[in-house]
């Protein structure tokens, strides 16, 4: 939980003329000046002054922050051992770190989104130099450390706590021993030089993807296949070439659409070419540390070190479920690749060997779905208009979860593009806040995600602290013809997101860092994948679209079509997530020297024999999650096959819009946050343990 808190999971509409005056005013520190406690957004005009909106603010934030968190510490430390009780041990430890880690987070979300280079700038500066601080003063502290270990290790005082208040104690404990505190001096402090290097390197691994700044150019007859839409919203250079980037929108369209494989070559090379070269000594020094950081705790590689406490426990247990899983998976998608293969369009060639190039896949999968399966995307993404899909999230949500949503438009943000999203009980209790930041733009993180906030709380006297976090995605921009219009795959990915959001939401506890997505790291991604499946629902489907002229919900041959097609390839999906968790449990096996792209190789062999390589390509160099989630990738699938069976279980009783339901599984899988064992809530939902065979299904197997 030590480190774990300073990597929040990034993991993301009031039109009032007093909030407008409120905003234009003379900015004050906004919410946070409350250093000496949990901070608490009391009306909605707060809400615009919980992220920081000049660098003067985000320094005097840092220095607030600073002065409390040595303040904080120095008195915990000089209690003495015989007095310490769970309120001026647990409670107030709590209370120093959320109120720390919020501004950590508050400032990482500006240094991925902010428009203004400068408090981009600042921000960097100010989360380095706080994780820094955070690792001295708290994560290495002996004193601290010794502390609650003392505390831990008097049974009178652990029979007062409750299991939240137990688990938070241990997550601690464990998270020192992590760090080494129950090593000797000596190996301590290499190991603080070695966690002080990683947050410089990992920003900078980050930063280096975010602000990739490549630019291609294309003329007319190279894009042709491209969406005049899609054109339409390009500039050109002064020769007529249109300019491209490598934004999410770009490469889908390029990769799936584009008719002239030299473009798509072109692109596909450039976008595995990310971050590169620039990115390489980075990830290799990274992975080197980390490697050293592991063996100074004592585990056989980072690996063991980052499993070590959650949901798998270990590499080996992760392994064997990829090990089971990959032959059932191959068998499926030989299937799919030999339909692929049995037809391919006019601008696509095998190799000598059979095998598909890499830039050729998405589009011979495109191909595929247009010709066999009847679904236009661009054609389907008409029935998604940003607008009417949010409200029709929200009407699902609301019947499932029982909470009413607001969307306030045109509000003061960090961006035009912002809105925000108003949650309440059916009591009209504020429940939380989310900010929605939804298009692409230049110098912005390029992923969809959730970015932490202030965190969901309720106090012992009942108080609910509601929560604040954003989305921040990456959605196909309105073009002058057109509103903007969602493709299934950016609706799925919204269901998604909005789920971590809710997660954070309705997940109040007492301490703040068991809040929401403060789970274990390998169980973070279920609630939020579980809700992808809504769409595979035709009455769930029929409620949310709505064609932006006619205002017609999809027909019913539409929707057959879209679940006939979206079964087809998943065993395609799911071969390259397993090339992907393979290759960062690779990454992070033991050993401080590997050849990055040799192991990137052997794996996508392994995992998807019927794929080229191409030699050229150095995919993880823009591989963002190899900082934020390392090792622990295989949480996406590990919760994908856990979603799968919750899922089913819902749906099996005709759930998906049914309160009663929402009601049962939000009060055992959501609202514990990380004050539970997931193991267990997923046992006390389910009534057994969980099985992979839902997920077997659903990939076509079984
Ligand atoms: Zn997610």
């Amino acid at each position: 939980m030590i480190a774990r808190v300073l990597f929040p999971f990034v993991v993301i509409t009031i039109g009032s003329f007093l909030i407008y005056f409120f905003i234009k005013g003379e900015p004050s520190l906004g919410i946070l000046p409350d250093h000496t406690g949990y901070q608490k957004v009391e009306s909605l005009g707060q809400v615009f002054t919980v992220y920081p909106r000049t660098i003067k603010e985000i320094n005097a934030r840092t220095h607030e922050s600073i002065k409390s968190l040595k303040k904080s510490i120095e008195s915990l430390i000089l209690l003495s051992p015989e007095n310490l009780n769970k309120d001026n041990l647990l409670y107030a430890f709590d209370k120093i770190a959320a109120y720390f880690t919020t501004h950590i987070s508050l400032c990482h979300l500006v240094q991925l989104t902010h428009p203004d280079e400068k408090m981009r700038a600042a921000a960097v500066e100010v989360t380095t130099q706080c994780e820094a601080l955070w690792i001295d003063l708290v994560s290495s502290n002996e004193s601290l450390y010794k502390m609650f270990k003392h505390y831990a290790d008097d049974s009178k005082n652990i029979s007062e706590l409750s299991d939240a208040e137990k688990l938070y104690l241990q997550d601690i404990i464990n998270d020192f021993e992590r760090d080494g505190l129950h090593l000797s001096e000596d190996i301590r402090l290499e190991f603080k030089k070695i966690a002080k290097e990683l947050v410089d390197l990992c920003n900078q691994f980050s930063l280096n993807i975010a602000q990739d700044s490549t630019q291609l150019y294309f003329s007319e007859e190279e894009l042709s296949g491209v969406s005049a839409e899609f054109k339409h919203g390009l500039s050109k250079n002064s020769e007529g070439l249109y300019k491209v980037v490598l934004d999410y929108p770009t490469t889908e369209m390029i990769l799936n659409r584009c008719e002239v494989e030299s473009t798509r070559k072109k692109y596909f090379q450039a976008k595995d070419n990310k971050a590169y070269p620039i990115n390489q000594p980075i990830l290799e020094k990274i992975i080197g540390l980390r490697d050293g950081m592991a063996q100074l705790t004592g585990f056989e590689s980072y690996a063991a070190y980052e499993m070590h406490g959650l949901m798998a426990k270990d590499p080996e247990r992760v392994q064997t479920l990829l090990d089971d899983l990959l032959p059932k998976v191959i068998k499926k998608s030989a299937e799919e690749f030999k339909l692929l293969a049995a037809d391919l369009p006019s601008s696509v060639v095998l190799t000598k060997d059979k095998k598909i190039k890499p830039w050729d896949m998405s589009f011979l999968y495109n191909y595929h779905k247009k010709k066999y399966y009847q679904v236009d995307e661009l054609a389907l993404a008409e029935y998604f208009p940003l607008e009417q899909t949010i409200q029709g999230l929200f009407n699902i949500y609301s019947k499932f979860f029982n909470i009413s949503f607001e969307h306030l438009k045109d509000v003061n943000a960090w961006h035009e593009d912002v809105s925000l999203v108003v949650i309440k009980s059916p009591q009209e209790e504020v429940l939380g806040y989310v900010f929605l930041d939804l298009f692409p733009r230049s110098n912005k993180f390029q992923h969809a995600a959730k970015f932490s906030g202030i965190n969901a709380r309720i106090d012992k006297d009942g108080n609910r602290y509601p929560a604040v976090c954003s989305l921040v995605c990456n959605f196909t921009k309105p073009s002058s013809a057109t509103p903007s219009l969602l493709k299934y795959q950016e609706v799925s990915t919204f269901f998604h997101e909005f789920g971590h959001a809710l997660h954070s939401i309705l997940g109040a506890t007492q301490l703040s860092l068991q809040s929401g997505t403060h789970v274990k790291h390998d169980f973070v991604e279920m609630p939020s994948q579980i809700l992808e499946y809504w769409l595979e629902d035709r009455e769930i489907l029929k409620l949310i679209s709505s064609h932006y002229i006619t205002g017609e919900p999809l027909s019913d041959e539409l929707i057959e079509s879209k679940l006939h097609q979206i079964k087809f390839g998943r065993a395609l999906f799911y071969d390259r997530q397993i090339w992907l968790t393979q290759l960062a449990l690779a990454f992070f096996a033991q050993g401080s020297k590997k050849d990055l792209q040799q192991l990137e190789k052997e794996y996508l062999m392994m995992t998807s024999p019927y794929l080229e390589y191409d030699d050229t390509t150095h995919f993880y160099c823009s591989w963002g999650h190899l900082t934020g989630y390392g090792s622990k990738y295989y949480g996406y699938l590990w919760s994908r096959i856990i979603a799968c069976d919750v899922f089913d279980t819902i749906n099996s009783k005709k759930g998906l819009l049914k309160g009663s339901i929402g009601k049962h599984y939000a009060a055992l899988m959501l609202a514990p946050g990380g004050s539970q064992d997931p193991e267990k809530m997923v046992k006390d939902f389910l009534q057994r343990d969980w099985s992979q065979d839902p997920f077997l299904r659903y990939i076509g197997l079984l």
